[in-house]
């Protein structure tokens, strides 16, 4: 059985998603790494002192919808947080990495994303 609500038609991505608008530059964003495949900008509600935002260019919708044909898009999305958390001057303190799904996940903006965040100490379990 299809599932039509993770996968919009591309007419609807350009004019309906947030992050699809960043990627594609018609909405302004504090971009910290863009490449031809991924794009990482900061959150505009940060929540700690680096609050990151890390996206797939092409719309994916959440981590549900990832496939194993993903799987160089979301290492690239890894090494790329490798190498902003070394630039932040995270790495060594720790940092968190962090993907909302759905309503339960808190889960916001319907385009995959990962949160980076770091320069404080974190509690686990999360809230
Ligand atoms: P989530 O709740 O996991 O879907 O995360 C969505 C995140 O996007 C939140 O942390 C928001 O603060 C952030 N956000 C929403 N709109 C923007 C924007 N225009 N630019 C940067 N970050 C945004």
């Amino acid at each position: 059985m299809s599932d039509i609500s993770t996968k919009p038609t591309e007419a609807a991505l350009s004019s309906d998603c947030l992050f699809c608008r960043i990627a594609a530059g018609t909405l302004p964003a504090t971009t910290v790494h863009e490449d031809d495949d991924v794009l990482a900008f900061r959150d505009i509600a940060p929540r700690s002192p680096t609050h990151i935002l890390i996206i797939p260019r092409r719309h994916i919708a959440s981590a549900l919808a990832l496939t194993d044909e993903d799987g160089p898009v979301v290492g690239r999305i890894f090494a790329v947080a490798a190498d902003i958390a070394r630039a932040e001057g995270i790495d060594e303190s720790g940092y968190r990495i962090t993907t909302n799904i759905g309503a339960w996940g808190g889960q916001t903006v319907h385009h995959l994303h990962f949160h980076l965040m770091g320069g404080r100490q974190f509690e686990w379990p999360p809230g």
